[in-house]
Parts: C-alpha cells; sequence; structure tokens
C-alpha cells in the first residue's frame, strides 16, 4: 500500500530551512566547533530562556539527561524513585542505571499522566524522588505532585522529552520540579539530526554539578573534582537546534491546531475515545492518542488506506520482561493495563496539510 500519510514528515518540514541548515553545518565544519564551542552555549542560553529557565546543560539525549539529573541529585544505592507506569522505557531505566529502585504508579485514565491520588501508597522510607512524564505532550498535574513531594521531602524530575513548550498553570514544563529533563531525538517536538538533549534548572548549584558530572566530573581541563560521564551535545546538533528553535512557538501553534481539526471532525464516534485536556494545562500535541477497543483492526485498517499509525507504546512498562523481576500483576495498574491495548497515535506535525486530516479523519468515520 502506497503511503499516502506518513507518521511524520520531517523532510518537508526542513526544506523551508535548508539553506540555513546548510550554512551552519559548513560553518561547524569549518571553523571545528565540533564539541562544546559557539553554537553549543548559544543553544544552552537560548534554550533556558525560552523556557523560563536560569540554566541549560546540554548532554548527548534525553536518557542521559535523566540519568545525571539523578547522579547529581544524589541518588544513592537502594533508594526509590516513583514513576509512572506508562511512558518510554528511558524514564525507569535510568532510575535503576543509577542504582535506584524502580517504583511505578498507575496513570489517570484518561490524561496518560502519573495518577497523583496514588503517589503517596508507593512513598516508603526509602523513595527520594517522583519522575513525572508530561507524556505526549500533556503536562501532568503538578501542582499535587509538588504538595505530596514537599510533603515528603522529595526532589522532582519533570521528564519534558514529548512536551517542550507546553504549559501548566501558565507555566511552562522544566521549570516546576527541581530539574526538567529535555529529548531532541529527532521525531521529538524539537529535533535534531541525531542525537542530543538538556537538563534545565533553575537552581545553579545542580546546574553546575550536572555539568561537571556531564563532562568527566570536571569543568576545568585536567582538574577531575569526581568521576563522571562522558555526555556532550556536538556541535552541529547544537547549530541545528539553535535554528529550529526560533521555529519552536509556531510549530506547536501548527500542532495545536492540527489536534483542534482532529478533534473537531472525530466527534461522536462510536467506540472511539479522542484525547482529553485536563484543565489548566496547555498541551503540545508531540502525539495524538485515541482510544478504540478494536485498536489492532483499525490499525490495520489505517494501514490499508494508506494511513501510518504507532502505539506507544503496546506494553506499559511494568509489564515489559525488562521488570519481569519485580512480578506485578495487570491488577496492580489497572489504567496502564487497560489503555496499552486501545491506545493509537493518529499522524500529527506541525507541517500536516489539512487535507491529510481530513482525509485520516474521513477514514476513521468510516471504519466499522
Ligand atoms: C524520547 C524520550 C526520552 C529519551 O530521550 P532520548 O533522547 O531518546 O534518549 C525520555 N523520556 C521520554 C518520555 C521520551 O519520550
Amino acid at each position: 500500500m502506497n503511503t499516502k500519510v506518513p507518521f511524520n514528515d520531517l523532510k518537508s518540514l526542513h526544506l523551508n530551512l535548508k539553506d540555513q541548515l546548510d550554512e551552519a553545518i559548513k560553518d561547524v565544519i569549518d571553523k571545528s566547533l565540533f564539541i562544546r564551542g559557539k553554537y553549543v552555549n548559544e543553544f544552552e542560553e537560548m534554550f533556558a530562556k525560552v523556557i523560563g529557565s536560569n540554566n541549560c546543560v546540554s548532554v548527548a539525549n534525553g536518557t542521559d539527561a535523566l540519568y545525571i539529573s539523578m547522579k547529581v541529585l544524589g541518588l544513592k544505592s537502594g533508594d526509590e524513585v516513583i514513576v509512572p507506569a506508562h511512558s518510554w522505557i528511558s524514564t525507569s531505566e535510568t532510575v535503576t542505571q543509577a542504582n535506584g529502585q524502580v517504583v511505578f504508579c498507575d496513570t489517570d485514565k484518561s490524561t496518560f499522566t502519573i495518577d497523583p491520588e496514588q503517589i503517596e501508597d508507593k512513598i516508603t522510607p526509602k523513595t527520594v524522588g517522583i519522575i513525572p512524564v508530561h507524556l505526549y505532550g500533556q503536562p501532568a498535574e503538578m501542582d499535587m505532585i509538588i504538595q505530596i513531594a514537599k510533603k515528603h521531602n522529595l526532589w522532582i524530575i519533570e521528564d519534558c522529552a514529548q512536551a517542550h513548550l507546553a504549559k501548566y498553570k501558565g507555566k511552562t514544563v522544566g521549570t516546576l520540579g527541581d530539574i526538567g529533563t529535555f529529548s531532541f531525538y529527532p521525531g521529538k517536538n524539537l529535533g535534531a539530526m541525531g542525537d542530543a538533549g538538556a537538563i534545565v534548572t533553575k537552581n545553579s548549584e545542580i546546574a553546575r554539578k550536572a555539568e561537571m558530572y556531564a563532562r568527566h566530573g570536571g569543568v576545568k581541563k585536567g582538574i577531575h573534582e569526581i568521576e563522571g560521564v562522558n555526555s556532550r551535545m556536538d556541535g552541529i546538533q547544537a547549530a541545528i537546534l539553535t535554528i529550529k528553535l526560533k521555529h519552536l512557538e509556531k510549530w506547536t501553534k501548527d500542532r495545536q491546531k492540527n489536534a483542534k481539526l482532529y478533534d473537531e471532525h472525530l466527534q461522536n464516534i462510536n467506540g472511539l475515545e479522542l484525547p482529553k485536556v485536563a484543565s489548566g494545562r496547555e498541551h503540545v500535541w508531540h502525539l495524538y492518542v485515541i482510544k478504540n477497543s478494536k485498536r489492532d483492526e483499525l490499525k490495520k485498517y489505517l494501514n490499508d488506506n494508506g494511513i501510518q499509525t504507532v502505539i506507544n507504546y503496546p506494553t506499559a512498562l511494568p509489564f515489559l520482561p525488562a521488570y519481569k523481576r519485580l512480578n506485578y500483576k495487570f491488577e496492580d495498574f489497572p489504567n496502564a493495563y487497560s489503555n496499552q491495548s486501545k491506545i493509537l497515535s493518529l499522524p500529527l506535525y506541525p507541517n500536516m496539510e489539512f487535507d491529510k486530516i481530513n482525509y485520516v479523519a474521513d477514514k476513521i468515520k468510516k471504519f466499522e
């Protein structure tokens, strides 16, 4: 079947920027600015400003951003960290990687973000932090999470990998917790042309430690205060991201416009549940995720009609083979479990043509 509607279209997104991108990449090569240098500094400064934070430490990818954040916050062996049962595996695997214990918490059935009502039940004397994920681009219920964290003296790392510029009660995500972590994987709302990530924080001491940890434990050449890791954003990615960052606000609005069109076209269809946005939250639609109990048939039908869809993610984290050791049962996370067989991500990207949205909606209406 020919693809009529791709899941994403980065090629056309980059077409208008081609001359600028070519020129920036050429400049990196001409000046050998491969590691550090002015493009990386410029991007860090710009990104912190756009998010409304004071510090941005660029790293190699969004997974490293999570891992480094936990090392910097002093995670020790055996410490417990609460993460949502429904996310990309980076959110939980980095807890283990940093020597902590992953404690999953079920998600809210309709918003897919961590259910704050269930967090306190998961807290033990070993709990040190919570990682809410602003999944699909919708902020988690931060007021309650912050309240719980304060009461129990826990840190918060916001996993903002899918939520660049999303807002919770007017505040940009990444500025609400102790740390915000971002991914610039090519398909994310702000994407590089390879791997890249960032840590943002209002706390300069945390930023200093994160920078040190990501640069082999030292920010001055030859002086290693601690043992760290090597996690850097390279100059070419920084140059590309600086150019693309200038368009992020417009692209976000275009995503919101397109999500609204889907909302309008897909009203009142039997068996179809549209994504819900909770009050006070500005969704940035990294993914437009519908629910249907005949999901697999719908996916196949759309594919037969040339429409690419994706399941993000087919198995909730606690039920993955990677967590078999924890012996979870489906009843332990009923919402994440029930959602995993119903969710389907429709194509949605900023440069998506209206006739493509109409075509997808039209086909879904005709699905029986
Ligand atoms: C993409 C993603 C990450 C990891 O980002 P990488 O840059 O691919 O390492 C972490 N958390 C979530 C929720 C993500 O979607």
